[in-house]
């Protein structure tokens, strides 16, 4: 049968990959990181070698991925995919880098949940590209060294410091990838928008910019769903449908994106911290259960962009809601002293 929400979602996922820039020239904002990965790739270009094995790290939604391809696309190489978690077992990665072609770029997102068995193999073969596999068990288990056809790891993960040293050092290139400024993400909006056929003033770009917590995928997706509503409500000049600030925010109200573009979790984690916890400290796992979500989840994406900018504090002790959160929940803080 059907499912309908699958069908939704690989329509996203397509237009999704539709939106991605294919060339660093392309790619918006993240100069210094650009600029460093250029030179990366003109070098092995030069010396006709793969280029080093690069570590990407960043909340989700900044580019890792599209930098990854970015990676085999100017260096024309095939691209492999993969991810941490479908490394269960060093027979899995085993498998996957013994089939690569030399050259080839291989992908692993969220390589901090990859199994620590397939880790140490990993090392030898960023090393080396060579790994060993065992053969039998007990006392007549042996090792059987593989030779592997030179490749370059793009690692991606948005828990950098869940990254054992060992892997960290063995790449040749590391970086961390910041949330983008305003002016940066209506850049991306303004590309989106030629791709969607959607006629979309300066201003209506700005808001969209400003409700996308710093994010080009969130961009992206606000910039959908404004289209949608224009499709449905907008007035049309000539053929393309054309969005004005009006739609924009009902669009975006609708789907429960604020005025700074916190959605409903950043909001629930920080009513809880206010709320609940008067403010903290409180410790991650706590605020995790509180508002029903994963610690994990909690500390990769909706912290970060909290603490960027200047909602939630990190302590020792633990988060901490700051003056300005109290006022944008609209929740006096002498009030809350005082209870
Ligand atoms: P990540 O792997 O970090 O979660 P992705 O690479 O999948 O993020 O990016 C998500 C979406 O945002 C993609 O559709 C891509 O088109 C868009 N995007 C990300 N970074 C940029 C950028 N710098 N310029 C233009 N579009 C971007």
């Amino acid at each position: 049968p059907r499912d309908p929400g699958l069908a939704e979602d690989q329509t996203e996922l397509a237009v999704e990959g539709a939106l991605r820039p294919t060339s660093l020239g392309e790619f918006v904002g993240q100069q210094k990181v650009r600029g460093q990965l250029q030179l990366l790739l003109d070098a092995a270009r030069i010396q006709q070698r793969p280029a080093d094995h690069i570590l990407l790290s960043g909340p989700p939604g900044l580019g890792k991925t599209t930098l990854a391809m970015i990676v085999a696309h100017e260096s024309e190489r095939p691209l492999r995919m993969s991810s941490g978690p479908a490394i269960q077992h060093a027979g899995d990665l085993a498998a996957l880098l013994s089939s690569l072609t030399p050259g080839e770029v291989l992908f692993i997102d969220e390589i901090h949940r990859m199994a620590r068995s397939a880790e140490e193999m990993l090392y030898l073969a960023m090393e080396d590209f060579r790994i060993d596999i065992m053969v039998g068990k007990g006392a007549g288990a042996t090792s059987i060294p593989l030779d592997l056809a030179p490749f370059t790891l793009v690692g991606a993960t948005t828990r950098s410091g869940m990254l054992p040293n060992p892997l960290r050092d063995r790449f040749g290139f590391t970086a961390h990838l910041e949330y983008y400024e305003p002016e940066e993400l209506e850049l991306v909006i303004g590309r989106s928008a030629a791709v969607l056929d959607i006629q979309l003033p300066a201003y209506a770009r700005a808001e969209i910019a400003r409700r996308s917590r710093g994010t080009p995928r969130i961009a992206n997706r606000l910039l959908r769903r404004v289209r949608d509503y224009v499709i449905v409500h907008g007035e049309r000049d000539g053929a393309l449908p054309r969005a004005t600030t009006a739609d924009v925010n009902a669009a975006l109200d609708l789907y429960d994106v604020d005025a700074i573009g916190l959605d409903r979790l950043d909001r629930a984690v920080l009513d809880a911290l206010i709320r609940r916890f008067r403010g903290g400290p409180v410790g991650l796992n706590t605020l995790a259960v509180t508002v029903g979500e994963e610690a994990d989840t909690i500390e990769s994406v909706v912290e970060p962009y909290l603490v960027r900018i200047g909602y939630m504090g990190r302590t020792p002790r633990g988060r901490v809601a700051t003056p300005e959160a109290y006022a944008h929940l609209g929740v006096p803080r002498a009030e809350e002293a005082l209870r």
